[in-house]
């Protein structure tokens, strides 16, 4: 029988080994070691490619696409959405380097951030990201400081809070009216800042943004969304004759963790979403702006895979069973942080009946270091046993650390059957190089 894995680049083959996009992950750890995040290049393609012809279907020429790099940030990845042509997210200096640095046309960047230094703002100007993602009016005049100084004019986005709650975790909904990214339409802040904004002559305002939380499985929250934007753009339009030309919806599309949650078909989802903004703006009499949405988790979370090697399993009768790994929450944070789900196998006894409870555990000196509890294992499980946690490719290496001074894995990347490493292995004396 065929087993079904929670994502169709997931499969196993004849020798019981879990395979992604086609190649044996038990080969992989070998060739490689462990711990190794590994990244199906062609499934980040095939998404990129789904949410471009969904925006397209809905919006044409309307609609853009820019993936939220904050998700998995290093260079192969910035050179995939160069090849790609679409737009990214950037949230700090350094992930202005990491892009330029891979050769990224940054006049395709919009630049977020609750708090932007001086410093990078200056050094977002310096090289020509195309669009600053405004948080709030001090920020503003930073940038028409910066702007005025090198005499350009910096095109900008607000960034709105709806005021609404994604009813998703606590610590990644960002829409309430008491959230500490953007201005608030309720307190009468976001009106305030597009009157700054507009009378600024070094700054150009290019649209209204806003990004209501994360793993949204529901269209309903972005349609609210949507509503409240375009009620305030209405309003903007009666009261000071403003009408923006881009409105960025954000991301933040739910993706598949555990088999026992939903699918979110992204065709079926934008559509909605993108039929729904037309039909607004249409009652409204306002000009349809550019649409541009910022998926991150979703273009790289089920591309991505770790592996981990077994280590001690210790069995606490009555209790719990531990299967320690050689990583751990410095290279998956994530459950330690919010209790995040994650699907885990062991690889090399796929075939194997998951029979034993067990909680998957890490190295680091910190009792809340768990990869996840209440899974099951094959009974057999035993230290050289190679362990698979699906769905990691997004905010796992980009959130990684080196608590206990532990190196950050490689990241491997798949394509059509080969492998490439795109980030090496951290040494110990890479560990030791900052240090006096
Ligand atoms: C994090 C973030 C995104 C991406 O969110 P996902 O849940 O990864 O899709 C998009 N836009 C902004 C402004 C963000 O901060």
């Amino acid at each position: 029988m065929k087993k079904e894995f929670i994502c169709e680049n997931i499969t196993s083959n004849g020798d019981g080994h879990l395979c992604l996009g086609g190649q044996d992950v038990v080969t992989l750890a070998e060739k490689y070691g462990t711990p190794l995040y590994l990244m199906d290049e062609d499934r980040i393609r095939e998404r990129i490619n789904t949410f471009k012809g969904a925006v397209h279907n809905c919006l044409g020429d309307n609609g853009i696409i820019a993936y939220a790099s904050k998700a998995a940030s290093f260079k192969e990845m910035y050179r995939i959405m160069k090849s790609e042509n679409v737009f990214i997210d950037v949230v700090s200096g350094g992930e202005i380097y990491t892009a330029a640095n891979a050769g990224f046309p940054l006049e395709k960047a919009l630049f977020h951030s609750n708090n932007k230094t001086d410093d990078d703002i200056a050094f977002a100007m310096d090289n020509g990201v195309g669009f600053f993602v405004v948080d709030n009016e001090e920020e503003l005049f930073v940038i028409e400081r910066e702007a005025g100084k090198r005499n350009i004019t910096q095109k900008i986005l607000l960034r709105i809070t709806p005021g609404i709650d994604s009813h998703t975790f606590e610590a990644v909904s960002t829409g309430k009216v008491d959230s500490k990214f953007g201005s608030a339409i309720e307190t009468g802040q976001a009106k305030a800042i597009t009157k700054t904004a507009l009378s600024r002559k070094n700054i150009a305002l290019s649209g209204y943004h806003c990004h209501i939380g994360s793993q949204i499985f529901d269209t309903d929250v972005f349609c609210k969304a949507v509503r409240i934007m375009a009620d305030f753009i209405a309003d903007i339009s009666n009261t000071i004759g403003y009408t923006p030309e881009i409105l960025d919806m954000g991301g933040g599309f739910g993706v598949r963790y555990l088999p026992s949650e939903p699918i979110v078909d992204i065709n079926k989802f934008i559509s909605v979403i993108g039929e729904n903004i037309k039909k607004v703006f249409k009652d409204l009499d306002i000009k349809l702006p550019t649409i541009i949405f910022e998926p991150g988790r979703s273009i790289v979370a089920d591309a991505g895979m770790t592996v981990y090697t077994v280590g001690t399993v210790k069995k606490v009768p009555d209790f719990v069973n531990y299967v320690s790994v050689d990583g751990g929450m410095t290279d998956n944070v994530r459950y330690a942080m919010y209790k995040a789900n994650y699907t885990l196998l062991v690889a090399n006894k796929i075939d194997e009946i998951c029979d034993m409870p067990a909680s998957v555990v890490g190295r680091c000196c910190e009792s809340g270091d768990i990869i996840q509890e209440n899974v099951t294992v094959p009974a057999s499980v035993k230290r050289g046993d190679i362990v698979a946690c699906l769905t990691t490719g997004a905010y796992n290496y980009s959130m990684a650390s080196n608590y206990n001074r532990i190196p950050r894995p490689p990241v491997v990347i798949l394509n059509k059957g080969g492998s490439r490493i795109a980030v090496r292995r951290e040494t110990f004396s890479d560990i030791c190089s900052l240090d006096e």
